[in-house]
């Protein structure tokens, strides 16, 4: 497939498009989605990427929902929807990879662990390992 820099006009091979990917599993393409890189072509000529937008569903497990996005128009088949939905997926449908990456960043917190925080013992607590006497 042949793509047009937007820019230049210069021609180019369109990337290898990512058209499905888990959540939080499949590193690679979730990073490309939060760093704006997912579906993304740089002209070689002028450097400026374009983001070409596809259908694209991310699978989140955990949160058992199944995120989708698309131009206009297109979108799943019936049968791959009632598969999703007889998975226990529930459908969420954006507009844009923007979108679409909004709403990856809300579901991180859940593998993002907090360091627990230290509480320092009072003066007088009978047992302190780092008491100097
Ligand atoms: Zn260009």
């Amino acid at each position: 497939m042949r793509f047009t820099c937007p820019v230049d006009g210069a021609l180019k091979r369109s990337p290898r498009m990512v058209n499905a990917f888990r959540f939080p599993e499949d590193l690679r393409e979730t990073f490309d989605l939060l760093e704006w890189r997912l579906n993304c072509v740089v002209c070689p000529a002028c450097k400026e990427a374009t983001a070409i937008l596809t259908l694209v569903i991310i699978l989140d497990k955990d949160g058992k929902t199944a995120l989708l996005v698309g131009p206009e128009g297109v979108s799943l088949e019936h049968a791959q929807v009632a598969q999703l939905e007889a998975n226990g997926y529930r459908l969420e449908k954006v507009t844009d990879y923007d979108a679409l990456r909004l709403k990856v960043i809300a579901r991180l917190d859940r593998y993002l662990k907090p360091v627990c925080p230290v509480i320092l013992p009072p003066e007088d607590a009978p047992l302190s390992r780092f008491r100097v006497h």
